[in-house]
């Protein structure tokens, strides 16, 4: 679809198949997350929630009905990290599927000597490159809390890592921005994880981080969202990273909220 045709589009859906307001705020009451934007910022999302609504496909599987309440909550959260950057940020790729709650996804890797073996994970949510975003519902419910968990953001983040290739931490940056300050902020950040996690020491980020750098950025994308001003003392250069990136300062945000935070044990991917 060209650019124009695409920006024709949707202004056509803004105009008729816009989220029900009553709806919205609803989902918005819901998500203490969306509560503490402010209202402009609100209503950007309700556009842009609007437009992933329309232009992406929910499946909802294992005999999950989904309906508005699902696609909204999924869409307003998912459309958190693009708010600053744009729906298009999500393009190439459509599908979005839902699981009632966790789900067993099987994953073929070589070994070294090239012999291909399967691995069945439990998961609460997946994004495949160029292919569809798997969510659980339970765990998206479960994630309503400002804890640094949360399953939406974390999938949609690796959606934007992806965008230039494989999910190894480094979305394409902006102009302006430096790969070589982003790689000095997660490296350092990765090897002071590292470091803490051999010694035992609570660590910034959830362990999980740990499974391989671009785990590392969606981890920290959950938090940079949830818990900024965690992530802005524990990684400030990764923060500021962040913020240039998302063009979003999270921390302007949250010095009001009361913000908890607990270690995390979940399997993600
Ligand atoms: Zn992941």
């Amino acid at each position: 679809m060209t650019g124009w045709l695409r920006r024709w589009r949707r202004k056509r859906i803004l105009a008729q198949k816009r989220i029900p307001e009553r709806l919205w705020q609803e989902v918005i009451a819901a998500q203490p997350l969306l509560m503490r934007m402010s209202v402009p910022a609100q209503q950007q999302l309700h556009e842009l929630a609007t437009l992933l609504v329309a232009e992406k496909r929910f499946y909802g599987i294992a005999g999950l009905q989904v309906g508005p309440w699902q696609t909204t909550t999924i869409a307003a959260l998912g459309c958190v990290p693009v708010l600053e950057l744009g729906l298009d940020w999500y393009r190439g790729w459509c599908s979005i599927v839902i699981y009632p709650g966790g789900f067993r996804a099987r994953h073929a890797y070589p070994d070294d000597a090239g012999v291909i073996h399967e691995q069945v994970t439990e998961l609460i949510g997946e994004a495949w490159d160029g292919g569809p975003l798997v969510l659980s519902w339970e765990d998206i419910q479960g994630g309503v809390r400002l804890d640094g968990y949360n399953v939406v953001l974390h999938e949609f983040a690796h959606k934007l890592d992806m965008r230039n290739g494989v999910a190894n931490g480094m979305p394409p940056l902006h102009r302006g921005m430096s790969r070589r300050d982003w790689t000095r902020a997660f490296t350092n950040a990765w090897n002071q994880a590292q470091a803490a996690a051999a010694a035992g020491e609570e660590l910034v980020l959830d362990r999980y981080a740990l499974e391989s750098p671009g785990e590392f950025f969606a981890v920290a994308c959950e938090v940079f969202f949830e818990l900024p001003e965690r992530l802005c003392a524990g990684y400030p250069a990764v923060y500021e990273q962040l913020r240039r990136f998302f063009r979003q300062d999270p921390l302007q945000r949250s010095s009001s909220s009361q913000a908890i935070y607990r270690p995390l044990t979940t399997e993600r991917n």
